[in-house]
């Protein structure tokens, strides 16, 4: 597996990218295209390249990422309203391969994704 995705470059600082939230295990940055008003990706800093690669000992990394989530709808004043999306797989509409939580929110969402 790749050890330098894009997103981890821009964690790095060698590509630009607007980081909002980092801690020891992850970190946030405003998504380059966004789909809504607020369209922050919630990513580990292990980078594992799908949900579905990972494994057992992972578990309370993911269960982290989901609170940081929250933290960061707060910080935007969601005000519980959101929309959380794991795209797995390029038929399900992954596109850069390392984990990340998308958080949408600032308008109105409908279902089917919308
Ligand atoms: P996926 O399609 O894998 O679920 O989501 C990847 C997301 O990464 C997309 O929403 C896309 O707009 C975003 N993205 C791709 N390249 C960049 C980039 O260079 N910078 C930022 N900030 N977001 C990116």
């Amino acid at each position: 597996m790749s050890q330098n995705s894009i997103f981890l470059k821009i964690k790095s600082g060698e590509i630009p990218g607007k980081i909002v939230f980092e801690d020891d295990q992850c970190f946030a940055i405003e998504d380059i295209n966004p789909q809504a008003p607020v369209h922050v990706l919630i990513i580990p800093n292990k980078e594992i390249a799908k949900v579905s690669d990972s494994e057992e000992s992972d578990k309370k990394l993911l269960g982290h990422l989901l609170l940081v989530s929250k933290k960061i709808a707060d910080k935007y004043n969601l005000n519980d309203n959101y929309r959380l999306v794991i795209n797995n797989g390029a038929d399900a509409g992954q596109s850069v391969f390392h984990i990340h939580v998308h958080l949408l929110g600032g308008r109105g969402l409908t279902w089917p994704p919308g």
